[in-house]
């Protein structure tokens, strides 16, 4: 069991992290950089250390400095959130080697659905549907232009090391071909070191349909529904909840056996999320990812259980709290995610807080490491906060959410807030009819 879990994160993630070991009884490590002194992971935690300058390639992504404060504090194992480290394989391998236990996956595992391509083909062959497209890589733009007429345009080029929305271009004819592949290309290239890219249909109307999987790593793993993310700007999601309204009880169930079947099959460990676009009625496996989601708590809103606890629990070695017979949804959860970003572009937005008040009463919970004075560092990720309603149903969930958004207060910067208000004034987002691209119509009619 462990005693010490040093968090590889920031934010509200850390913070996430720091509340289920306090529940378990484990002391945490927080780690931080100098940007990030006064942040409330770091008051939080039970102990801190500064891992670094600001930018995190020499901080929050710095193995050396990580390993290091392992060393330093006497954490037993690692906690890596989502982003930075969470994802990346040769940490693991890096971790297991000085001893230390990984909070998640192993690292096979993570490299098998890092690229996507093996994480199709895998995918494919464990009998999860997946979306048309080319067999594999594609090289030249004689061969994209192939796939083109025989699938029919639109087509999506993706890169295999792609992810957060980076590396993907839609090419509605032969004559967009040659600029959208070699721009996804490019992109593969600067922002992840690989510019192998794959096509695949692209679906006009479908909605983003994701399945939350756990996994023991000795062969059981169950699912816990899913969640809908369709509400998207650039292909990263403001707007998530669970059950997906367009989700009957019968489809979450054969979904859910069909990933879970999957997962234990492999052996999977921990928590993942097996992300598919659902349109007619039809699931297609676009891309998974082997750590907890940012969205996570409508899952645990509406199973009633704690992820993170159950990842740790897993990681010690124990089995799995709950079986999936256990796993009744109850009511309907919601969450919007508080960016500090300025309207209508969405520009980022750091500074000082001048105020903050945070929602309460039944059925609200806020993430958040935000509080009076504490001042915003322009270096990270602009997701400052999550607004997460619990409802018996659906119309319940949307009256607290609304609720619970008047009360909120950030002053002193810009947030993302007034777009939830003025979303819930939607007939579309009241009645749960909309697709992934019902935010970006809505947002270029605005403008
Ligand atoms: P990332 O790893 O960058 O998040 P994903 O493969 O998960 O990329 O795709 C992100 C989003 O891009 C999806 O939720 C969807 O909105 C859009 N997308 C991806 N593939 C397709 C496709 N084949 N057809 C239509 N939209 C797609």
């Amino acid at each position: 069991m462990f005693d010490k879990i040093l968090i590889a994160n920031r934010g509200e993630i850390a913070l996430r992290v720091v509340r289920a070991c306090r529940e378990m009884g484990i002391q945490s490590v927080a780690v931080h950089s100098t940007a990030d002194s006064d942040a409330m992971h770091v008051r939080m935690a039970d102990e801190a250390i500064c891992i670094g300058p600001p930018p995190s390639t020499q901080s929050y992504l710095s193995v050396p400095a990580i390993i290091s404060a392992c060393e330093i504090s006497g954490a037993q194992a690692i906690h890596p959130g989502y982003g930075f480290l969470s994802e990346n394989a040769s940490f693991v391998q890096i971790v297991e080697d000085h001893d230390l236990k990984f909070i998640g996956p192993s690292a096979e595992h993570i490299r098998m659905m890092g690229d996507k391509i093996t994480a199709k083909d895998t995918m494919k062959e464990l009998g999860v549907p997946c979306v048309p497209g080319s067999e594999g890589g594609v090289d030249s733009v004689e061969e994209a232009l192939k796939i083109g007429e025989d699938f029919g345009y639109p087509v999506i080029i993706k890169a295999t090391a792609g992810g957060g929305g980076k590396g993907m271009k839609v090419a509605n004819s032969a004559e967009e071909m040659p600029t959208a592949f070699q721009t996804a290309r490019a992109e593969g290239k600067s922002n992840f070191g690989n510019s192998e890219v794959y096509i695949e249909k692209y679906l006009t109307l479908p909605r983003h349909i994701e399945v939350q999987i756990f996994g023991d790593g000795k062969g059981n793993a169950v699912h816990l529904g899913e969640r809908d993310c369709s509400l998207q700007r650039r292909h990263q999601k403001v707007f998530e909840e669970a059950p997906g309204p367009a989700i009957s009880a019968e489809t979450r169930a054969a979904i859910g056996k069909t990933c879970a079947d999957a997962m234990a099959k492999i052996g999977y460990s921990g928590a993942g999320t097996i992300e598919f676009l659902y349109e007619n009625g039809e699931f297609y496996f676009i891309e998974m990812n082997t750590r907890l989601q940012v969205e996570h708590p409508v899952t645990e809103a509406i199973f009633g259980v704690d992820l993170v606890r159950e990842q740790i629990r897993v990681a010690q070695g124990e089995s799995l709290s709950f079986t999936q017979d256990d796993l009744k949804v109850n009511g309907h959860a919601i969450e919007v995610r508080i960016n500090a970003e300025r309207l209508p572009d969405f520009a980022p937005c750091p500074g000082r807080i001048t105020q903050y008040h945070a929602p309460g009463g039944l059925g609200v919970r806020v993430d958040s490491g935000l509080y009076d004075g504490y001042s915003i560092p322009p270096y990270y990720d602009s997701l400052i906060g999550k607004l997460i309603v619990h409802g018996r149903d659906r119309p319940e969930a949307l009256a607290r959410l609304n609720r619970a958004l008047g009360e909120l207060i950030v002053d002193g910067i810009d947030t993302t807030v007034p777009l939830f208000h003025a979303l819930l004034a939607e007939p579309d987002i009241l009645s749960g009819d909309y697709t992934i691209h019902w935010l970006e119509e809505w947002l270029a009619k605005l403008a």
